[in-house]
């Protein structure tokens, strides 16, 4: 069974689900696979219309989803709205791209006398088999089954099962606007979602890195073109010129909003010069966010997922104490609210020796170092010193020294002057080393990706001399 509880009252199960065996997955591909070459005729008015008319279901349903997202994974109730929001438009986006050139002309190679046509065709590659994690349980599933649908495809989600009744809605903004048998949302575990890659023509996956590296060898294996997002490990380096309070209220955010559970949260803060004064306005920074009950609006951060991952931070931030860092906020165990769910206290540490695992590994929640370095060149090398690359923000006045930064650093993203959090659906998204695997997600770029590209040369018959 899989069963997805309330991380704020884990009493409440949010939904429950016998999981789908390997052989139904690959009976439900086959289903696929037939309503797919359907949806290819349909052209793309008919896909853009039943893309434009999931986002309308979705803005009618916006309130009651958002709810479920506040429900289901404890995001707080703003960021869950706004992701309902972005839902939407990622529908919005991938409806028009329906109409997108399909390909290039380009100049044949032909005899003189034969006139004569080069041209490329991307088209859908059959099944997307979509994997996803709990965190953005509305967005990501969103962004990857979109644009498969716009390009033709037909699409097996596989929801994690923290995000189970999500992953439902998913299916529910479709129903009744694709083909029968298009689209299929399969609860389940690791085997579940190892049935969906294999049985699968294109593989899109989000989560952890060791979760991922084991879905690019089995898509591998089968020869399937495949995506995979990770972990990171990011920085923002906070320059001399940066502006205090401005800079430190955005990465107190960045570091601790949504409990510190987004790909792209900050997890070292790199200072360049002394760190004291940015220090204390860390620490004041994050102790003045709001943690507690994700439903009220004030708050920027409720529980983690699950009690492992409350033991997670408790362990880092216990780790990292032992080797001699100062914990400058949290980690002294222990549920922050009354009620039962898995609440943490941000954890803020200083002095932590940057070869420390708790410096270089990713801890899905509420936990950021500060680390301090005499100037620019040690903090790239520092963010540069670790396996992932996912993303880096930069905070300062000097444009010089920014765009400095902003090349030499080893990251799929780069953001000036703005949070490691955010991302644009409209541009290419993903990272460098142990973060992606794979071409990059959204955008164009996505529409690549579900497609395969065929090279028509098309000669007139021969005239005669
Ligand atoms: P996870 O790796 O535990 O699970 C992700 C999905 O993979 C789930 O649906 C899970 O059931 C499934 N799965 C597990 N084992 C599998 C297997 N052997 N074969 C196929 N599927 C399998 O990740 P999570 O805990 O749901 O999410 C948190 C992680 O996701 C964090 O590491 C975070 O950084 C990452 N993440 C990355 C991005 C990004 O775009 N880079 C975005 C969001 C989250």
């Amino acid at each position: 069974m899989i069963r997805s509880r309330s991380p704020q009252c884990p009493g409440d199960v949010v939904a429950e689900r016998a999981a789908v065996s390997p052989d139904e997955v690959r009976a439900l591909a086959a289903r696929s696979r037939t309503a797919q070459a359907g949806w290819c005729r349909e052209g793309p008015a008919g896909r853009a219309s039943a893309l434009r008319a999931a986002a309308d279901r979705l803005r009618e349903r916006a309130d009651a989803l958002a709810d479920l997202i506040v429900r289901e994974v404890g995001k707080p109730a703003g960021e869950a709205r706004a992701e309902v929001d972005r839902g939407a438009a990622i529908l919005d986006y991938y409806a028009q791209a329906c109409y997108a050139a399909t390909g290039d002309v380009l100049a044949p190679s032909l005899p003189a006398h034969q006139p004569g046509l080069l041209f490329t065709e991307r088209r859908p590659r059959g099944v997307a088999g979509l994997v996803t994690p709990w965190n953005f349980p509305l967005a990501i599933p969103l962004w990857k089954a979109a644009p498969a649908l716009a390009t033709g495809n037909a699409v097996l989600l596989k929801p994690s099962p923290e995000a189970l009744a999500c992953g439902e809605a998913v299916a529910g903004l479709f129903e009744g606007l694709l083909p029968s048998g298009l689209l299929h949302v399969v609860p389940g575990g690791p085997a579940t979602g190892q049935a969906v890659v294999e049985a699968s023509d294109v593989v899109s996956f989000t989560g952890s890195a060791a979760v991922g590296a084991q879905v690019a060898v089995a898509a591998a294996r089968a020869g399937l073109p495949v995506q995979a997002e990770m972990g990171g490990q990011n920085a923002a380096v906070v320059l001399p010129d940066a502006d205090l309070g401005q800079t430190a209220a955005l990465l107190a955010n960045a570091a601790m909003g949504y409990a510190g559970q987004k790909c792209t949260a900050t997890r070292r803060i790199v200072v360049v010069g002394d760190a004291r004064k940015f220090t204390e306005a860390l620490v004041a920074a994050v102790t003045s966010l709001r943690f507690g009950d994700p439903a009220e609006a004030s708050v920027v951060a409720g529980p983690v997922i699950d009690a492992a991952a409350r033991e997670r931070v408790l362990d880092a931030a216990g780790a990292a104490r032992a080797s001699g860092a100062r914990l400058l906020t949290g980690g002294t165990g222990g549920p922050t609210a009354a009620d039962d769910g898995y609440y943490v206290a941000p954890v803020l540490i200083d002095g932590l020796d940057p070869a420390h695992p708790v410096a270089r590994e990713e801890t899905f929640g509420p936990l950021a170092a500060i680390l301090s370095v005499p100037d620019l060149a040690g903090a790239v090398d520092l963010v540069n010193d670790v396996r992932y690359g996912l993303v880096t923000s930069v905070h300062g006045h000097d444009v010089g020294a920014l765009l400095d930064a902003a090349r030499r650093i080893d990251t799929g993203l780069i953001r000036v002057n703005a949070p490691t959090t955010g991302v644009d659906f409209h541009a290419p998204f993903g990272g460098e080393k142990a973060s992606s695997y794979g071409p990059r997600e959204q955008g164009t770029a996505a529409l690549h990706f579900y497609t395969s590209v065929r090279t028509v040369t098309f000669a007139a018959p021969p005239r005669p001399h």
